[in-house]
This record gives C-alpha cells, sequence and structure tokens, in this order.
C-alpha cells in the first residue's frame, strides 16, 4: 500500500498518518521530520535546508528528490509507505512519479485532507505554543498556508486524471478522521 497524503499545513496530517500507518503496517515518511533531523544533525543537507524552514519556504525540489529517491528505495518501504508532506509541487509530483516508475511501483491513493484555513492557523498558532518549532509563528503560518496553495494544491488537479485523489473532510475528532480517511481506502 502505497499512499500520498496530502493538506495544508495544521490539518493534522502527522497525527492521521501515524494511526493509518498503524492499521495497513507500513512506514510513515514525513519529509518535515527527516529534514527536522537533517537540520538537527547538523548534517549538509540539514545545513541547506534550514534557512528555508525557518522562513516557511519550500526546500529546492531536487535536495527532496535525492532525499527521498535514497529513502525510497530502504527494505522498509517495500510492504509499503504513506508519504506525508512530499510531493509539495508540481516537479515533486513528476520526480517521485519516474522513481515509482523506476521501482515498478503504483500508489493506492492520494488522500487530500481539507479544512477551513482560518481553523488551520488558530490551531497552529496554539501549537506553536508547545511545540518549540521555529516556523511555528503566526507570519510564517501565514506564509507556510500561502506557499501550500500556490505550489503543493495544484497537486489535486495534477492527480485529478489518475482517479487517485480521495477527498476527506479534516474537521472531527482525530478518531473520526482517522475512520473517514481508512473508508475511503477500503
Ligand atoms: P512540515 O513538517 O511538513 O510542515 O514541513 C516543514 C518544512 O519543511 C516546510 O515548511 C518546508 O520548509 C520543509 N519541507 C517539508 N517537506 C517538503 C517538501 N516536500 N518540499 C519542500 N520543502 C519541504
Amino acid at each position: 500500500m502505497k499512499l500520498v497524503l496530502l493538506g495544508p499545513p495544521g490539518v493534522g496530517k502527522g497525527t492521521q498518518a501515524t494511526n493509518v500507518k498503524e492499521h495497513f503496517g507500513i512506514v510513515h515518511l514525513s519529509t518535515g521530520d527527516i529534514l527536522r533531523g537533517e537540520v538537527k544533525a547538523n548534517s549538509e543537507l540539514g545545513q541547506k535546508a534550514k534557512s528555508f524552514m525557518d522562513a516557511g519556504k519550500l526546500v529546492p525540489d531536487e535536495l527532496l528528490l535525492k532525499m527521498m529517491e535514497i529513502r525510497l528505495q530502504q527494505p522498509d518501504c517495500e510492504p509499503g509507505y504513506l508519504l506525508d508532506g512530499f510531493p509539495r509541487t508540481i516537479p515533486q509530483a513528476e520526480g517521485l512519479d519516474n522513481l515509482l516508475t523506476g521501482l515498478g511501483q503504483n500508489l493506492a491513493a492520494v488522500v487530500s485532507l481539507t479544512a477551513d484555513e482560518d481553523e488551520l492557523v488558530k490551531r497552529l498558532v496554539l501549537r506553536g505554543e508547545t511545540s518549540g518549532r521555529s516556523d511555528d509563528t503566526p507570519k510564517v503560518i501565514r506564509d507556510r498556508q500561502e506557499v501550500y496553495r500556490q505550489q503543493t494544491e495544484p497537486l489535486l488537479e495534477y492527480y485529478a486524471s489518475t482517479d487517485l485523489v480521495k477527498e476527506v473532510d479534516g474537521i472531527g475528532t482525530i478518531e473520526e478522521i482517522t475512520q473517514r480517511i481508512l473508508a475511503v481506502l477500503n
């Protein structure tokens, strides 16, 4: 089961990804988490990514594609994976398609979690009070929503011709939303 989880910042992708990954016994690959790990480790990739992340901007496509090309070839990805936060641009989606073709793999679905933007900004401001994430400040939160609208939302159009997109209402309790996601996948 190879899945993509799409949705604006703050919609709860990380939380839902954890539940869905457990249900299917697949790995959860959050590019945000992987990049934050690289920043913490002060790796070459982390050093390159940090300033983009702190500004709420996207890290360049070629860095993401190189990182995911390596990651998707690890043996733990074979039974399946849930991509959380990737692809985030049309070039990344095209790059992912090429990677999948090379690996002889297909996506089972692109789950699109939806929610009202004002609600999300409120949630992220609250998260910022405890998360310690340098990009959870009101200004950067607004910028990340804008980046999502401009660069990531067009992916819905990109995938529309493939019949892969499953839209799921992202407002509700964690459990309700998990059940909605599992329902569209079965
Ligand atoms: P996230 O945890 O998914 O909200 O990601 C946090 C930050 O990491 C984003 O604001 C970007 O700076 C960076 N990032 C994560 N995934 C990607 C991606 N697929 N492409 C570019 N930048 C990314």
